[in-house]
């Protein structure tokens, strides 16, 4: 489904990302870990084009996509092919950054209308079913400010399911949250999992990571330093000094 190769991105003279290769089938659900600043959020971004890659290439779905050469520089391809592509790629932030002067079942038409061109009758049906999803259907005419940092996190999740996206990116999905509103959250999200929906996250939860991940991911300094299941990555990783401390750091 992706396939990112050898991707490089820098903020002026350093390299957020450094080289950095991963391949995704549908189905698979990759978790990244990582200090903070290792590049996790800046390769997240760049799987759908919210931030430019200097090198490398991107494959979704069996086709190199997103960028042309261009006498030797990577150049970003037309941005209806963009918009076409973001749209099959649904990211859910740290921040959840739902529209505030929206209700929570707006939020969710939004994208199809404007960017997929629905009628809205047609978006309503299905941002509903999206939000009776995530367990938030009775909230649907609320406005965000009136949510849980949770009820707005799967608000947020609804959103992105509203598109029928074909690969979901999590960025530290619960890490703005109340401990105590952690679950519901992990809980959405292992459930579309279980559904087979095909994602990435990024996340500081040890427990969820092995609970979901079919693949780990270590990023340090930009790179992958450590890949594994979980299992193998805890067992054979565990005598690793520096994973060894993020791990033990976090918990
Ligand atoms: P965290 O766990 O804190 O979210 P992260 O692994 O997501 O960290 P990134 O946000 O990807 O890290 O940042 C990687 C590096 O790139 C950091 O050194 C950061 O300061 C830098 N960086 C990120 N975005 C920008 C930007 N827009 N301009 C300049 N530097 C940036
Ligand atoms: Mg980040």
């Amino acid at each position: 489904l992706l396939e990112l190769k050898d991707i490089v991105k820098s903020f002026g003279s350093h390299r957020a990302v450094d080289s950095v290769s991963l391949s995704l089938n549908p189905q698979d659900k990759t978790v990244i870990i990582g200090p903070s600043g290792s590049g996790k959020s800046t390769l997240l971004r760049t799987i759908n084009f919210l931030e430019t890659i200097d090198s490398g290439s991107i494959m979704f779905e069996g086709r190199d996509v997103g960028y042309r050469r261009h006498k030797g520089h990577l150049i970003l391809d037309k941005p209806r092919n963009i918009c076409k592509l973001r749209a099959q790629i649904g990211m859910v932030f740290q921040h959840f950054n739902l529209f505030p002067h929206m209700t929570v079942v707006e939020n969710a038409m939004e994208g199809q209308v404007t960017v997929q061109g629905l009628a809205r009758k047609e978006a309503r049906e299905i941002a509903m079913s999206m939000l009776d999803k995530v367990g938030m259907k009775d909230f649907a005419d609320r406005y965000p400010a009136a949510l849980s940092g949770g009820q707005k996190q799967r608000a947020a999740i609804a959103r992105a399911l509203a598109m029928r996206p074909k690969l979901m990116l999590f960025d530290e999905p619960t890490s703005a949250l109340d401990p105590e509103l952690v679950g519901e959250v992990f809980a959405t999200i292992k459930q579309l999992a279980d559904e087979g929906m095909t994602m990435i996250i990024v996340t500081h939860n040890m427990g969820f990571a092995r609970e979901v991940a079919d693949q780990l991911y270590f990023m340090e300094d930009g790179s992958f330093l450590a890949q594994g299941e979980p299992d193998e990555f805890f067992g054979k990783h565990c005598n690793d000094p520096r994973i060894q401390s993020f791990i033990q750091r976090i918990f």
